[in-house]
């Protein structure tokens, strides 16, 4: 018998999902009322850690070549609100790109940034395979060692890791990331990844929501065209490539009738109730 089939519905006009794309595009077009007040480059098989402010908007860019970039976001003021990447999946899709929103943990669960462009604009290929990945997660020197039996000190989550050092943050603040630049599917129900597609001069750009601290590794993987396991399995060290991050500071005329969204009103106590003081 067939059964029900349903989806989230991100698009449904005046749903909590729903984003107002008249106001993100002009943010995205408008380039010329914007300010570059930042802008630096991660090395190959690195991790870099910056502050976004409400308001701002940030670019991950190619710069020289194809190169996947693990993505992970945190409240500036509150580590433990960190960005839920399976949720966002769900909300939106496994592939984010222009107009969809990263969404924090509960019990906060708040747009932490909306995706303004994505020059790579990948769309679906042959095997099903799209582009910014949420189906995967970071590489690891554990899973590392467990397939290999070889130690690493440089992959993703390791990258983060050093990279959040200065925040006071720890590799447990570390959590699943997006996968920016990179093509991933499922294909007999099995995770696939591809090279990344992107070239020089590609980025993807988001409009922080709420005061951010990003934090991005260059995955040791490179550009993924090179497998590090199996029969080819190569040293893909020849297709690392640095990446460049730009942040803009929005003219705030452009801002007007955007606010800062507040977390989860929710007020239930999960079904508990409050204890009262009573003398006796
Ligand atoms: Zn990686």
């Amino acid at each position: 018998m067939a059964q029900t089939l349903w989806t989230y519905l991100p698009s449904a006009p005046g749903g909590a999902l729903d984003v107002d794309r008249e106001f993100y595009d002009r943010l995205a077009r408008e380039t010329a009322r914007r300010s570059r007040v930042e802008q630096f480059v991660v090395p190959i098989r690195s991790g870099k850690a910056w502050p976004l402010r409400a308001g701002q908007i940030c670019r991950i860019v190619v710069i020289e070549g194809p190169q996947v970039a693990d993505f992970n976001c945190w409240n500036l003021h509150n580590p433990r609100e960190r960005f839920w990447a399976s949720r966002t999946k769900q909300l939106h899709r496994a592939h984010v790109t222009t107009g969809d929103r990263l969404w924090s943990t509960l019990p906060y669960l708040r747009p932490m940034c909306t995706v303004t462009n994505d020059t790579v604009s990948y769309g679906v290929d042959a095997d099903g395979g799209r582009c910014h990945d949420l189906l995967g997660t970071r590489c690891d020197p554990y899973v590392n060692k467990l397939l290999t039996g070889q130690e690493f000190d440089y992959t993703c989550h390791s990258n983060l890791t050093r990279a959040i050092l200065p925040y006071r943050l720890t590799e447990l603040d570390v959590h699943d990331v997006l996968n920016i630049f990179q093509v991933t599917g499922l294909q007999d129900d099995r995770y696939f990844m591809k090279a990344s597609p992107t070239r020089k001069g590609d980025f993807f750009e988001f409009f922080a929501e709420i005061d951010l601290l990003c934090a991005i590794s260059t995955c040791p993987g490179g550009d993924l065209s090179i497998p590090i396991c199996g029969p080819e399995a190569g040293d893909p060290l020849s297709v690392c490539r640095p990446l460049g991050v730009e942040v803009y500071q929005t003219d705030p005329a452009l801002l007007r009738g955007w606010s800062s969204p507040s977390p989860s009103d929710y007020r239930g106590n999960h079904g508990m109730p409050r204890p009262e003081f009573r003398p006796t």
